[in-house]
């Protein structure tokens, strides 16, 4: 099992460079021993990666993209970026297979697609699986999540580059979050279906409205290895709150 805890910062389409200078006491807490676990990365959106990156460059503070092509390299693909352009840009991580990119249109093959080619160009990848109020509600919870993971990760050989996380599309942006049990169970869902799949423990992390004032509770849920948080991640002394909580 991995001893690192994630911090995923994704600030959607949201940010500006103004904003940058507010970053500065999150690389210092970064740099402290105490959180030498601690894996803190932001998700800016595509015009502020360059900016984060150099922002970051002497802390241990990695940089990812929000989304990618399914074509590794080049191609006629008008306003899309590629797996091999975040990697050249300096990116680390790309996260997959968001809800916000689902509603959307993008299909568990679309999803496969973007996965396979972004692990072939040595990226790390957050795949993202969740089901939505109606399918909680008809109690197909643990089906959707066999379906994500089995369409998504198919084809996949080497898990080292995997991280998953876990965020009811229900929970996103709304203010609620699972009951502890709830997510106890499917986090330990999650697991098992991925045990199937790799031997490797991979990282689960968990998404939906984590704020500092929830986290006490949510830091206690075992399986999980970590948070993927948005809008309390683009108000950094928030952010800091959830990390140094979680982390005390
Ligand atoms: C997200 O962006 O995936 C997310 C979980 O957002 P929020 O924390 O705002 O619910």
């Amino acid at each position: 099992m991995t001893n690192n805890i994630y911090f995923i910062a994704n600030w959607k389409m949201f940010g500006s460079t103004s904003l940058l200078n507010s970053l500065n006491k999150l690389i210092n807490l970064s740099k402290l021993k105490k959180y030498k676990n601690s894996k803190i990365i932001y998700f800016p959106p595509f015009t502020l990666i360059k900016d984060f990156i150099k922002k970051f460059n002497k802390s241990k503070i990695s940089v990812g993209a929000q989304n990618c092509h399914h074509v590794q390299d080049y191609g006629s693909f008008t306003g899309s970026i590629s797996p091999k352009m975040l990697k050249d840009l300096g990116c680390k991580y790309v996260i997959l297979g968001h809800s916000e990119n689902r509603n959307d249109g993008e299909s568990d093959l679309d999803v496969n697609k973007k996965i396979i080619s972004a692990l072939n160009k040595n990226l790390k990848i957050v795949f993202c699986i969740g089901e939505t109020l109606k399918e909680k509600r008809k109690k197909l919870t643990h089906s959707v999540f066999k379906k994500q993971i089995n369409r998504g990760l198919k084809g996949v050989k080497n898990y080292r580059n995997v991280l998953v996380a876990y965020e009811p599309v229900w929970s996103i942006g709304t203010g609620v979050i699972p009951k502890s049990k709830e997510l106890e169970i499917n986090v330990s869902k999650i697991r098992k279906l991925l045990s199937k799949r790799t031997k490797y423990k991979l990282p689960i992390l968990y998404g939906g409205s984590v704020s500092s004032k929830n986290i006490n509770s949510l830091k206690n849920i075992s399986g999980i290895n970590g948070f993927l948080v948005g809008s309390a991640s683009q108000n950094s002394k928030k952010f800091i709150d959830i990390i140094k909580k979680t982390i005390n």
